[in-house]
């Protein structure tokens, strides 16, 4: 029975694609929207992948319908399947010894709070071989709002736990400013780690609860986690 939930965001915390998410999205606009345009200047760190579509549709001038959603969505994805394994992505550093110590415990669930959409999220774990360690998640398909997403993770970590779960339950790890802010929407602690597209002192400015440049101290950063 966990006592506490542990929520990780993906692109910058668990792992880097290597430009494979951007990639994706970049043909999906050019095959199936008849765009011939860079992606440059599109903020998609600590976004949600319905955020980017969004701003996406509303640049290039798409009608924003569910149904041109749904297929930037699916194209997407299709992409994403193919591009993966052609960019040099990794695991960021000290993720595989985490993860594996934080699974021993059994007082924790290990969640995922990603603004992906949630079969890109799965497929860019699966492709690293860390899915297994996550049961549940709030993932970025519906909302354009990464607190939603956190009320989302904490609604899918109750449902699979069948307990009531609070953000003071709750621990939000994240390589942005939003994942920050998202944690304090819930109440729940925040941990910003500077693997990602922003520095140890970006981050300092949003006052994480912790902040860590990496994951490499196992043991240091599992006593912050089950505190
Ligand atoms: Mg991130």
């Amino acid at each position: 029975m966990p006592v506490r939930f542990v929520f990780f965001d993906i692109d910058g915390t668990l792992l880097s694609t290597g430009g494979a998410g951007q990639k994706a999205m970049e043909q999906t606009l050019i095959s199936h929207f008849g765009l011939q345009v860079p992606f440059d200047g599109v903020l998609t760190a600590g976004r949600t992948d319905r955020g980017i579509t969004d701003e996406l549709f509303q640049r290039f001038g798409i009608e924003n319908s569910p149904e041109n959603r749904e297929v930037f969505r699916q194209t997407y994805l299709s992409n994403l399947m193919k591009v993966l394994p052609d960019f040099a992505g990794t695991l960021l550093p000290g993720v595989q010894e985490l993860l594996h110590h934080l699974s021993a415990d059994s007082g924790l669930l290990l969640s995922l709070l990603t603004g992906n959409y949630t079969d890109g999220a799965w497929a860019k774990l699966r492709h690293f071989r860390i899915d297994h360690f996550f049961r549940c998640g709030g993932f970025g398909d519906d909302t354009p709002d990464r607190n939603d997403v956190a009320r989302l993770a904490l609604t899918a970590a109750a449902s699979y736990s069948m307990r009531v779960v609070t953000g003071r339950d709750a621990v939000i790890i994240g390589d942005t400013p939003a994942d920050v802010q998202c944690a304090r929407a819930v109440g729940a602690t925040a941990v910003a780690v500077a693997t990602g597209a922003y520095s140890v002192d970006e981050l300092a400015e949003c006052r994480p609860d912790f902040l860590l440049e990496d994951f490499q101290d196992t043991q240091f950063v599992s006593s912050l986690i089950c505190c």
